[in-house]
């Protein structure tokens, strides 16, 4: 019984034994499978390395994943339009600006539907009138009417000046913050004319900025202040005054301030004379030539200067009679300015516009009294 039990006993652990052999063997096997699995990848690695030093042709970078294009939300949900009105329910997307430029095809036009909303902010499901048609374009109310200030300066100095026409560079800053501060809108002389014209009401509160003459200061100090506040300025040159000096603008001059966006250049004269008054033993013929000449001539070297036509003219002095009117008309332009204080309402004559002189002046309430927008009347 005893042998039986040592014989079963080791019977037992010869099995025992060759399982573990076959497990070992099995585990050195895996073994070597991760070393061949090793060997392998840093086989890989290597290859990649070594990439750069044999040229291959270049990888496509894999392609970006679409993503499905979202569509913008629609620009406008619903809309009711008749000859004179659209009236739209506003989207998300909508602002006066997008609106304007739908309808009017400029985002400059904004204001005119802001106007007629009451300044309400667009938010979305709000109904939003659009006016089709220019509506009160000569800003007539039941209170009164707009009038716009034509500004007009001459010169600018570093510093303040005894004379009377040189406007200090700090003073001109602080009138043109004035201006931003208090939401003037600086319009061009173009946009004043359309009005003026009766063709369509610019925003209220608009005043426009001129500058006569042709001094280098005008680029020197005067033009990086406006552009400092996003403003642009017209100006009157007479055309012999524009030569190569220190103290004149020259044509390139002019050109780099229009391609800067922050001038356009119209007619002063050419020699700058008084239009009206006729020079001793002087003929009627010889003064109307001479008229032509200060007109037309300084019209044709701007064009031929410039590469644009003036069709302003400021009046030296700022006096004028039938017979340059005559003449401007003659040579096709479609208004002339004064320096005749106070604001223009649409209802004003083309060819004796007014402007307000801005003087050498260290209290900026002087220049507050020229900014009147709205003349109240009882209409
Ligand atoms: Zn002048």
């Amino acid at each position: 019984m005893r042998d039986t039990g040592q014989r079963n006993r080791k019977t037992t652990l010869d099995a025992d034994k060759r399982r573990y052999t076959q497990i070992f063997k099995y585990f050195t096997s895996c073994l070597f499978c991760v070393h061949l699995w090793l060997i392998f990848i840093i086989f890989l690695s290597l290859s990649a390395g070594c990439a750069g030093v044999v040229p291959q042709p270049e990888k496509k970078p894999p392609p970006i994943p679409k993503v499905e294009e979202k569509k913008p939300p629609e620009e406008i949900s619903k809309e009711r339009k008749s000859e004179d009105y659209v009236v739209i329910i506003a989207s998300p997307s909508n602002t006066y600006e997008s609106l304007s430029e739908k309808y009017y095809g400029s985002k400059n036009l904004s204001y005119i539907i802001s106007e007629f909303n009451q300044n309400q902010p667009i938010t979305p499901n709000k109904e939003i009138i659009v006016p089709l048609k220019s509506l009160n374009p000569g800003g007539l109310y039941p209170e009164g009417y707009l009038t716009i200030p034509i500004l007009c300066y001459h010169q600018f100095g570093k510093s303040k000046s005894k004379d009377k026409m040189v406007v200090s560079e700090e003073m001109f800053d602080k009138q043109m913050a004035y201006l931003k501060e208090n939401n003037y809108n600086v319009i061009t002389l173009r946009e004043f004319f359309d009005f003026v014209s009766y063709k369509r009401r610019p925003p209220k509160n608009s005043i426009v900025i001129t500058i006569d003459d042709g001094w280098k200061n005008a680029k020197v100090i005067a033009a990086p202040i406006l552009k400092k506040y996003g403003f642009k300025a017209t100006l009157f040159i007479y055309t012999d005054l524009i030569k190569p000096s220190k103290i004149t603008l020259t044509w390139d001059d002019i050109k780099e301030m229009i391609n800067e966006g922050v001038i356009d250049a119209q007619s002063h004269s050419r020699t700058h004379p008084d239009l009206t008054k006729t020079k001793d033993n002087e003929s009627e013929t010889a003064y109307n030539q001479r008229l032509e000449k200060e007109i037309g001539e300084s019209q044709k070297i701007i064009e031929q200067r410039l590469g644009i036509k003036p069709t302003f003219l400021a009046y030296p002095f700022g006096t004028f009679n039938d017979a340059s009117i005559e003449i401007l008309k003659k040579y096709q332009y479609e208004g002339a300015f004064t320096v005749i204080k106070g604001g223009n309402p649409f209802f004003y004559n083309n060819f004796s516009l007014n402007r307000s002189m801005v003087f050498n002046s260290e209290k900026i309430e002087d220049f507050i009294k020229l900014l009147e927008t709205f003349k109240k009347e009882q209409l």
